[in-house]
């Protein structure tokens, strides 16, 4: 895809200039009910200018409801939307400076590709002229303009993706809201269109939010990474610390590649806890933040597949004797998977092009340094921590 020639900050004449810092978007603790059903619970959210946000977690978890209320396809029972600095929370969707592109792209059948894209500009009621320029100049930006006059029947997937895209794009909203926006393309498609979509995003400066069930979607492409269950936001944060410090068990449990123990505080050390689990006493670090938990606290932590091993287990202070049950082989990684004591499985991570060295039925010894495990705080819906 070619430049979408787009500068945010150049609005309406007259209008004033944008602060660099203003939020695009914020969310003020917004809550939704479906008759005695919350389906967002308080829910608060600052997406600064420009960023890729993506809006992660299992099904059910309020994600779209979420997107909704931000289009104000829905309205919240309470809290504050404010798209630019300007309060929204009641305004229809027109009245919002978004655009919004739906999982099956919602093309109007009968309209042809350039109709389709210059939709939006017609029902802002721009002059005639403006707009098959604006539209051409889309379609060539978006590699599209070769199919101007075909309907979407006559468009392969990735095809009607792009004029889904070109026709939420072309009123410049300051946001654009994208809900599983790849989900309905092939598998073999998906990261190439990741890769497009990030670029034209980079470029054009519009934030994306972003929403999915699919957690290397989110980690590939997002800024800020806001992984919610059960109506709540449970962490947010940049791809990384998501991954490496998982607030909650539930994150742990989310994010691939994470061992959770659960378990009580019986010692309080220096810099760390001895967690008695059913499955054995380990050394965890303290909190970097809040408070340590008292003993006897029930606590949770988690320990990355690729930081447990089977070599240097003499020098590890957290030691485990488990049966391998399985090793897939995925190219990059060898994983291995391990039954624990407590029913749970044991994942443990091997470079791939390392020899494979631990096969399914052997017993051995694993071990993690002291520093590996990531305590985590108590859900906020109070589930996560267990003994
Ligand atoms: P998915 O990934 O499956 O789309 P999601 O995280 O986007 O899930 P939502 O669509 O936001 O979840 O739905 C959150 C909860 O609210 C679900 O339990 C859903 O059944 C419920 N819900 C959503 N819309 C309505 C509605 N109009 N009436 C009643 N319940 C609703």
């Amino acid at each position: 895809m070619d430049t979408l020639a787009y500068d945010p900050d150049a609005r309406e004449p007259g209008a004033p200039a944008r602060a660099k810092s203003q939020l695009d978007l914020e969310l003020r603790s917004i809550r939704k009910c479906y008759g005695s059903f919350t389906a967002v619970d308080g829910v608060s959210l600052q997406v600064e200018k420009g960023q890729f946000v993506c809006l992660l977690g299992p099904s059910g978890c309020g994600k779209t409801t979420t997107l909704r209320c931000v289009a104000g396809l829905e309205e919240p029972d309470d809290g504050g939307i404010l798209i630019g600095g300007k309060e929204v929370t009641r305004d229809p969707p027109w009245q919002r400076d978004i655009a919004m592109m739906f999982q099956d792209f919602a093309l109007f059948p009968h309209m042809t590709v350039a109709r389709q894209v210059g939709f939006g500009l017609e029902m802002l009621k721009k002059p005639r002229a403006e707009i098959v320029q604006r539209v051409n100049q889309v379609l060539t930006s978006f590699e599209i303009a070769s199919l101007a006059d075909r309907k979407p029947a006559s468009l392969s997937g990735g095809q009607r993706q792009r004029v889904a895209l070109a026709r939420a794009m072309i009123t410049e909203p300051r946001i654009l809201l994208l809900d599983e926006p790849i989900g309905a393309l092939d598998y073999s498609l998906r990261e190439t269109v990741m890769l497009e979509l990030k670029l034209l995003q980079q470029r054009t400066g519009i934030s994306f939010i972003w929403v999915t069930h699919d957690q290397n979607e989110a980690f590939s492409l997002g800024d800020l990474v806001v992984v919610m269950n059960h109506a709540r936001i449970e962490q947010q944060g940049p791809p990384e610390e998501i991954l490496q410090r998982p607030a909650t068990a539930f994150v742990a449990s989310f994010v691939q590649g994470n061992n959770v123990f659960h378990g009580k505080v019986t010692e309080i050390l220096a810099g760390a806890l001895w967690v008695e689990t059913p499955v054995g006493a380990f050394v965890v670090p303290r909190p970097m933040t809040g408070p340590t938990p008292a003993l006897g606290t029930a606590v949770s932590f988690s320990v990355r597949a690729e930081l447990i091993s089977d070599l240097g287990v003499e020098r590890q202070v957290n030691r485990l004797s488990v049966r391998c049950t399985a090793v897939e082989y995925f190219g990059s990684v060898r994983r291995h998977v391990f039954a624990r004591a407590d029913g749970e499985v044991l994942k443990v991570d091997q470079f791939g092009a390392q020899a494979a060295r631990i096969v399914p039925g052997q017993t051995v010894q694993l071990g993690w340094a002291a520093d590996a495990g990531v305590l985590h705080a108590v859900s906020p819906d109070g589930q996560g921590t267990r003994l």
